[in-house]
């Protein structure tokens, strides 16, 4: 039997152990089998990693020089460029994505530590046109503090810097709780933090479930913000246990993101963006365009170029360099998905290719991309977020049409619109209600570009400018500038 690799959590600069010395096996997707042993954290161990961020911060780290906490980030976003292959292997180990995008992301992912070590220095106050004589007033940013950071197991490594680059850029200090489903290459990042010499108890890094570990992290008192990515069912615990430190608190969310194709779009740029859209990262990604309207005039062609297009995807191992899908990434993922398809077809969805567990490997969670025809959008596998490889296709007649159904949906993340008439691509977008619409294109991501959603899929947005603000508080300073006695305290002018 192979040995297992074994983790350990980064508490205060320090590699340790949980307190009760509990542990639990995360598993590789596309064999099934455990193949590393990580630390369980209790409340205990979450209590080490806050009160050791709590000291960072009442420390040299926020008094530092913008420019030299940018320096850091700098510093972490050149580890992820020399150590992308390593990166790249253990997220694929710990997640069945192809290496080839996990190790593309992890090079690209240090752009975000640059972006953010630019706007370092950049975050300015204001004066005040106060209404009252001899009184200047200023506002400054200041640091928040303690910040929570919660990512789910699917790209941890961007949803880790949307939160850890601006955090650290605007002096704040960090617990990061990694997701339990795979996470392996958040220890693996926290060793290139390690080199990069930034202050004991900066960055700490927890491993758990979300009861207890999540659960301490988020009700811990000395916590002041929580930056949660992963579902809508656990963000309502979020929300519930940041009444106990009154915590702020950013979301993003899932998505059933909608996407519509008109009759002038050019087929071959649209077909290319909903596979790459819905099938990328076997569809385990929250801005996923996973429901299809497409237009009458071009239904039954587009339709079946998108399906002769779709059973071309090769299925196979994540590491190798052919494959264009890979594994699901845990088994419960797959049951979800089956039984929502099982239920889309009894209401009377038609399946156009895929649907069946892959017979590729009879341990590893491989599914195929799965395209379903539904007469309305209710139906299941059209109405509720899968995180898996299935897309649901309806026809629509007018722009408006469209529109109403496109926003006939509990979540706001992502859409996307297909046409050769701009100024339709653009009355759609304003009409749209998500937080991100791609015209004529899919899945992009940029650190210039904020990203987030409205309506179930959460509120704060991550990456751009903007956000880095939200990692700050605004300080208001008065000044008394006149060299006489101020006013005699009980005369009320
Ligand atoms: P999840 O909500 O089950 O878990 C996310 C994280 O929350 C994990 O680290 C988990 O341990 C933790 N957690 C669970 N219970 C908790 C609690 N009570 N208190 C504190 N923390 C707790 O999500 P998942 O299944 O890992 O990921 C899939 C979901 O994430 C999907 O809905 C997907 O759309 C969403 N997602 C959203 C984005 C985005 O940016 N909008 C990006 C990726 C994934």
């Amino acid at each position: 039997m192979t040995k297992l690799k074994q983790y350990k959590m980064f508490i205060n600069g320090e590699w340790v152990d949980s307190e009760s010395k509990k542990t639990f096996e995360t598993l590789n997707p596309e064999t099934n089998k455990p193949w590393a042993i990580v630390p369980e954290a209790s409340a205990k161990d979450v209590d080490k990693a806050v009160k050791a961020a709590q000291k960072a911060f009442e420390g040299e780290w926020p008094k530092l020089l913008p420019r030299d906490r940018g320096k850091f980030l700098r510093d972490i976003g050149n580890q992820l460029r020399e150590n992308a292959e390593m990166l790249g292997e253990i997220e694929t180990i710990d997640t069945g994505k192809l290496f080839r995008e996990t190790k593309k992301q992890a090079n690209y992912i240090a752009e975000y530590y640059d972006y953010y070590a630019g706007l370092a220095d950049k975050v300015e106050g204001t004066v005040l046109p106060i209404d009252k004589p001899n009184i200047q007033a200023i506002t400054t940013r200041i640091p928040i503090g303690v910040i929570a950071a919660i990512v789910p197991w699917n790209s941890q490594m961007f949803l880790t810097a949307t939160k850890l680059a601006p955090a650290l850029a605007m002096g704040n200090t960090v617990v990061l709780k990694s997701s339990e489903l795979a996470p392996a290459v958040i220890f693996e990042f926290a060793k290139l933090i390690e080199k990069t010499g930034l202050p004991k108890g900066v960055l700490n890094v927890v491993t758990g479930f979300g009861d207890p570990c999540g659960k301490a992290l988020t009700t811990h008192n000395l916590v002041e913000k929580i930056a949660f990515t992963g579902g809508p069912e656990t963000a309502r615990h979020i929300i519930k246990n940041s009444a106990e430190n009154l915590s702020e608190v950013s979301l993003e969310l899932g998505g059933k993101s909608p996407v519509a194709v008109f009759d002038d779009a050019k087929q071959d740029n649209a077909i290319n963006g909903i596979v790459a859209g819905v099938f990328g990262a076997s569809g385990q990604s929250c801005i996923a365009g996973s429901r299809l309207y497409i237009q009458k005039g071009i239904y039954n062609e587009f339709l079946s170029k998108l399906v002769q297009r779709t059973e071309k995807i090769k299925i196979g191992a994540p590491m190798d360099s052919e494959t264009e899908m890979g594994p699901l990434s845990n088994f419960k993922q797959l049951q979800i998905i089956e039984k929502n398809i099982k239920r889309t077809i009894e209401k009377g969805g038609k399946l156009k290719c895929g649907g069946k567990r892959h017979s590729f490997s009879n341990e590893g969670y491989y599914f195929p991309p799965t395209i379903i025809e539904c007469d309305n959008h209710n139906l299941p596998t059209a109405k509720n977020e899968l995180f898996g490889p299935v897309l649901s296709v309806m026809k629509f007649d007018t722009e408006e049409e469209v529109l109403k159904q496109m926003n006939d949906n509990q979540y706001g993340l992502s859409s996307g619109v297909y046409t050769s008439d701009l100024a339709r691509g653009m009355r759609v977008s304003k009409a749209i209600r998500a937080g991100i619409t791609f015209v004529n294109t899919y899945r992009l991501i940029s650190p210039s570009a904020p990203f987030g959603g409205i309506k179930d899929s959460g509120y704060g947005k991550e990456a751009g400018i903007e956000s880095i603000k939200d990692y700050t508080r605004v300080k208001t300073t008065w000044f008394y500038t006149s060299d006489e006695p101020s006013l005699d305290p009980f005369s009320m002018r």
